[in-house]
């Protein structure tokens, strides 16, 4: 099988030269999904899994915009629409310096087993920008929107491809891409999702990410009967992913030692209670500071330059921030350390050397694509109520997110089984997988 999965990394290298992470994306499932092939050949014949890494379509564009010192300046923007076999195209934008087509791609392919496996009806993309909105003002990521949106408008709909955010991509972004949007083509639609309350948002499409990736966690932690009381937890990362989960393990007695930010990681020993953490709300949310000052404020200690929190001793990791944010020698150091569970709210978050070490030593290991999964699900509730032109409560959003991930729990469990012990890797590729290949099938070489 190694020649066999060599020969595909091949085909899929000379086709996207230079694009790391798209490699280490398709890899890991190939890895997994090849070995069932050869199990199911009706796929093989067909080329589905040939055909679900290259894109249906990819849009790049220039974004000029003005600054408020006048000064023009230029980003790139991009939409990659990856696979509607299921659904109209369904994925968030990125505005980070770091943002290229191989990132882009890579988030856009996870996406479409991710969507797949929450059942509900949602293909595959991502976009974004390398727009930087740190130390932007809101006037300059307005402008900034405005533009984006006005090559952008084009390219998506609410049945065509349904944007949503991601890093650098929260409330107020989403806010001034839909403005512009609804102002060009003069509809008020579900063109995206993660907006506000007062224009269509849905209760708790901000929590669904980070509160998914502990239930996904809790769902893995009862297979050998655990569960978050009294737990030590790092997370790493302090935006919107980070902060829910936090939130929610406070809720279920954890205790969350560490969060982070790209310029280093606080470790607090007595935890983040929901006081502090209201601080850090506040800290990023609002004022768009850095954790260090949770550090100045509480006396706790801060490891500049470091945003990797993994050598902290602990029994369940969320790692919430970027991707490849924790490697193997970190992997083994949670292992040594007794780390029980390790549950992904990030997109690929551990390096492949940090997933063989997981899976080597049989920890509980969620990967993103089901873990944090519970964000995109959310969406989909937000544009099943756009459709209705209903609002659902609280409770009920909450508990049909809740029911999303213990369904995602068990398909992974279902095609992940090995003996005793859940491959939750396998399970979340095949699972996922299964659903796209066979619409593709029934729709023809399209
Ligand atoms: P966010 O609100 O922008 O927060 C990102 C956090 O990660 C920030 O604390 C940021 O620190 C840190 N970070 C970003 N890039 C980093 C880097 N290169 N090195 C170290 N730290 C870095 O974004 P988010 O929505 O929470 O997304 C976090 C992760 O979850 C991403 O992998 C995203 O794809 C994934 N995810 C998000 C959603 C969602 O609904 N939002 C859904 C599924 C998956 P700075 O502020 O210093 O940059």
């Amino acid at each position: 099988m190694s020649g066999q999965i060599k020969k595909f990394m091949e085909f899929v290298i000379a086709k996207n030269p230079g694009e790391r992470e798209y490699h280490q994306a398709v890899q890991e499932v190939a890895e997994t999904i090849l070995p069932f092939l050869a199990e199911n050949p009706k796929y093989m014949a067909a080329k589905v899994f040939e055909r679900m890494t290259e894109p249906e379509r990819v849009v790049i564009f220039r974004i000029p915009w003005i600054d408020d010192k006048g000064e023009v300046q230029i980003n790139r923007g991009y939409r990659i629409e990856m696979n509607s076999a299921i659904g109209p195209y369904k994925g968030g934008m990125r505005f980070h310096p770091t943002v290229n087509l191989g990132i882009l791609k890579f988030l856009a392919f996870e996406q479409v087993f991710k969507n797949s496996l929450t059942s509900l009806p949602m293909g595959g993309g991502k976009g974004g920008s390398d727009f930087d909105p740190k130390g932007k003002s809101d006037n300059e990521v307005m402008r900034f929107c405005q533009s984006l949106m006005t090559e952008l408008f084009r390219h998506i709909g609410p049945n065509t491809d349904v944007p949503a955010g991601d890093i650098g991509v929260g409330g107020r972004e989403v806010g001034f891409m839909f403005g512009q949007y609804k102002r060009i083509v003069n509809e008020f639609t579900g063109v995206f999702t993660g907006k506000g309350i007062e224009y269509g948002g849905s209760l708790i499409r901000p929590e669904a990410t980070g509160y998914g990736t502990v239930y996904f966690a809790q769902e893995m932690l009862a297979t050998i009967n655990e569960g978050f009381k009294g737990k030590r937890v790092t997370i790493s990362g302090s935006g919107n992913v980070a902060q829910f989960a936090a939130q929610k393990v406070n809720e279920l007695g954890g205790k969350v030692v560490t969060l982070s930010d790209s310029s280093g990681y606080i470790y607090d020993p007595d935890g983040i209670d929901p006081e502090k953490l209201a601080f850090v709300t506040q800290l990023k949310n609002v004022k768009r500071g850095r954790i260090r000052e949770y550090a100045d404020q509480f006396g706790v200690k801060y490891v500049e330059g470091e945003s990797r929190p993994w050598y902290e001793k602990c029994d369940i990791a969320l790692p919430c921030a970027t991707q490849n944010e924790l490697n193997g020698e970190q992997a083994k150091a949670l292992v040594d350390n007794g780390c029980i569970c390790v549950s992904e709210g990030a997109n690929m978050p551990s390096t492949p050397e940090a997933v063989e070490i997981f899976l080597k030593n049989k920890i509980l290991y969620g990967p993103g694509k089901a873990a944090n999964a519970g964000g995109v699900s959310t969406s989909g509730l937000e544009m099943s109520q756009n459709s209705l032109r209903l609002s659902w409560t609280r409770e009920e959003v909450d508990q049909r997110l809740h029911n999303i991930m213990i369904n995602i729990h068990k398909t992974c469990v279902e095609y992940g089984k090995e003996g005793d012990f859940v491959n939750y890797v396998k399970g979340a590729n095949i699972g996922g997988f299964v659903k796209v290949a066979d619409a593709m099938m029934a729709q023809g070489y399209v």
